[in-house]
Protein backbone atom coordinates (compact mmCIF):
# COMPACT_ATOMS: atom_id res chain seq x y z
CA UNK A 1 0.00 0.00 0.00
CA UNK A 2 2.69 2.25 0.93
CA UNK A 3 6.18 2.63 -0.67
CA UNK A 4 9.21 2.62 1.73
CA UNK A 5 11.12 4.88 -0.44
CA UNK A 6 8.15 7.66 -1.43
CA UNK A 7 8.64 10.81 0.80
CA UNK A 8 4.55 11.18 0.62
CA UNK A 9 3.81 7.37 2.21
CA UNK A 10 6.43 7.97 5.06
CA UNK A 11 4.34 11.33 5.80
CA UNK A 12 1.06 9.06 5.67
CA UNK A 13 3.01 6.51 7.99
CA UNK A 14 4.11 9.11 10.20
CA UNK A 15 7.77 9.00 9.31
CA UNK A 16 8.38 12.60 8.14
CA UNK A 17 6.77 15.13 9.80
CA UNK A 18 4.13 17.04 8.12
CA UNK A 19 1.80 20.16 8.68
CA UNK A 20 -1.23 18.10 8.36
CA UNK A 21 -4.74 20.01 7.68
CA UNK A 22 -6.87 17.09 7.34
CA UNK A 23 -6.36 13.20 7.39
CA UNK A 24 -8.86 10.33 6.45
CA UNK A 25 -9.50 7.20 5.67
CA UNK A 26 -8.49 7.58 2.15
CA UNK A 27 -6.96 10.87 1.64
CA UNK A 28 -4.73 13.23 3.39
CA UNK A 29 -3.97 17.29 3.00
CA UNK A 30 -0.71 18.61 3.81
CA UNK A 31 1.06 22.09 3.82
CA UNK A 32 3.79 22.04 1.17
CA UNK A 33 6.64 22.28 3.01
CA UNK A 34 8.20 24.84 0.29
CA UNK A 35 4.92 26.37 -0.40
CA UNK A 36 4.68 28.77 -3.53
CA UNK A 37 2.23 31.53 -2.29
CA UNK A 38 1.24 31.33 1.92
CA UNK A 39 -1.42 28.87 1.87
CA UNK A 40 -0.32 26.24 -0.82
CA UNK A 41 -1.80 22.97 0.10
CA UNK A 42 -1.22 19.42 -0.95
CA UNK A 43 -4.27 17.01 -1.39
CA UNK A 44 -2.87 13.12 -1.96
CA UNK A 45 -4.23 9.50 -1.45
CA UNK A 46 -2.86 7.96 1.42
CA UNK A 47 -2.36 4.85 -0.48
CA UNK A 48 0.76 4.83 -3.31
CA UNK A 49 -0.24 5.74 -6.66
CA UNK A 50 1.99 7.71 -8.72
CA UNK A 51 0.00 9.39 -11.34
CA UNK A 52 -3.93 10.27 -12.12
CA UNK A 53 -3.67 6.82 -14.78
CA UNK A 54 -3.00 4.75 -11.29
CA UNK A 55 -6.34 5.24 -9.41
CA UNK A 56 -9.67 4.64 -10.58
CA UNK A 57 -12.31 6.78 -11.02
CA UNK A 58 -13.66 6.30 -7.14
CA UNK A 59 -10.59 7.27 -5.58
CA UNK A 60 -9.85 10.27 -8.07
CA UNK A 61 -13.57 11.65 -7.32
CA UNK A 62 -12.64 11.51 -3.28
CA UNK A 63 -9.75 13.57 -4.22
CA UNK A 64 -11.62 16.23 -5.93
CA UNK A 65 -13.94 16.09 -3.23
CA UNK A 66 -10.98 16.49 -0.58
CA UNK A 67 -9.70 19.27 -2.76
CA UNK A 68 -12.93 20.99 -2.91
CA UNK A 69 -13.57 21.18 0.76
CA UNK A 70 -9.98 22.03 1.15
CA UNK A 71 -10.61 25.37 -1.15
CA UNK A 72 -13.28 26.38 0.59
CA UNK A 73 -11.62 26.57 3.58
CA UNK A 74 -8.58 27.83 2.17
CA UNK A 75 -10.93 30.51 0.57
CA UNK A 76 -12.81 31.49 4.29
CA UNK A 77 -9.60 32.02 6.09
CA UNK A 78 -7.12 33.41 3.72
CA UNK A 79 -9.66 35.32 1.51
CA UNK A 80 -6.98 35.31 -1.49
CA UNK A 81 -7.81 37.01 -4.72
CA UNK A 82 -7.45 33.51 -6.32
CA UNK A 83 -6.99 29.92 -5.92
CA UNK A 84 -5.02 27.91 -8.58
CA UNK A 85 -5.39 24.06 -8.73
CA UNK A 86 -2.69 21.91 -10.55
CA UNK A 87 -2.03 18.63 -10.75
CA UNK A 88 1.21 16.85 -12.98
CA UNK A 89 1.34 13.71 -13.86
CA UNK A 90 5.14 12.67 -14.99
CA UNK A 91 8.52 14.42 -14.95
CA UNK A 92 7.30 16.00 -18.42
CA UNK A 93 4.69 17.77 -17.13
CA UNK A 94 6.84 18.91 -14.16
CA UNK A 95 5.90 16.38 -11.42
CA UNK A 96 8.93 15.79 -9.36
CA UNK A 97 7.08 13.74 -6.05
CA UNK A 98 6.11 10.21 -7.30
CA UNK A 99 3.28 10.01 -5.78
CA UNK A 100 0.00 11.37 -6.67
CA UNK A 101 -0.81 15.19 -5.72
CA UNK A 102 -3.06 17.70 -6.00
CA UNK A 103 -2.18 21.99 -5.69
CA UNK A 104 -3.87 24.02 -4.13
CA UNK A 105 -1.84 27.30 -4.55
CA UNK A 106 -3.70 30.78 -3.40
CA UNK A 107 -3.23 33.78 -5.63
CA UNK A 108 -3.11 37.49 -4.89
CA UNK A 109 -3.22 40.04 -7.71
CA UNK A 110 0.50 41.85 -7.65
CA UNK A 111 1.90 38.98 -6.41
CA UNK A 112 4.11 36.61 -7.93
CA UNK A 113 4.59 32.45 -7.49
CA UNK A 114 7.39 31.74 -5.84
CA UNK A 115 9.80 28.88 -7.72
CA UNK A 116 8.36 25.18 -7.19
CA UNK A 117 9.95 23.54 -4.53
CA UNK A 118 12.89 25.59 -3.98
CA UNK A 119 12.52 27.79 -0.24
CA UNK A 120 11.50 25.59 2.52
CA UNK A 121 9.26 27.75 5.03
CA UNK A 122 9.50 28.12 8.59
CA UNK A 123 7.48 25.36 10.51
CA UNK A 124 5.91 28.14 12.81
CA UNK A 125 4.53 29.81 9.84
CA UNK A 126 3.37 26.82 8.43
CA UNK A 127 1.21 25.62 11.10
CA UNK A 128 -0.21 29.27 12.04
CA UNK A 129 -1.29 28.94 8.36
CA UNK A 130 -2.39 25.20 8.45
CA UNK A 131 -4.60 26.11 11.67
CA UNK A 132 -6.26 29.08 10.09
CA UNK A 133 -7.41 26.87 7.61
CA UNK A 134 -8.14 24.15 9.57
CA UNK A 135 -10.42 26.37 11.52
CA UNK A 136 -12.29 26.93 8.14
CA UNK A 137 -13.05 23.89 7.33
CA UNK A 138 -16.57 22.83 7.28
CA UNK A 139 -17.96 19.03 6.98
P1 LIG B 1 5.40 18.25 -7.86
O1 LIG B 1 6.53 18.96 -8.49
O2 LIG B 1 4.07 18.57 -8.44
O3 LIG B 1 5.70 16.79 -7.80
O4 LIG B 1 5.31 18.82 -6.38
C1 LIG B 1 5.86 18.24 -5.26
C2 LIG B 1 5.59 19.21 -4.15
O5 LIG B 1 5.90 18.56 -2.94
C3 LIG B 1 6.42 20.49 -4.21
O6 LIG B 1 5.57 21.62 -4.22
C4 LIG B 1 7.26 20.42 -2.93
O7 LIG B 1 7.46 21.69 -2.35
C5 LIG B 1 6.44 19.50 -2.06
N1 LIG B 1 7.18 18.74 -1.07
C6 LIG B 1 8.34 18.04 -1.25
N2 LIG B 1 8.69 17.41 -0.12
C7 LIG B 1 7.75 17.73 0.81
C8 LIG B 1 7.56 17.40 2.18
N3 LIG B 1 8.41 16.59 2.84
N4 LIG B 1 6.47 17.89 2.82
C9 LIG B 1 5.62 18.69 2.18
N5 LIG B 1 5.72 19.05 0.88
C10 LIG B 1 6.79 18.58 0.21
ZN1 LIG C 1 3.83 7.17 -2.06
Amino acid sequence: MTDDKCIFCRIVRGDLPATIVHDDVGTMAFMDAMPQSNGHVLVIPKRHAETIFDVGADEAAQLIRLSHRVAHAIRASLQPDGLMLAQFNGRAAGQTVGHLHFHLIPRAFGSELKFHATAPAKAEDLAHTRDRIKAAFTA
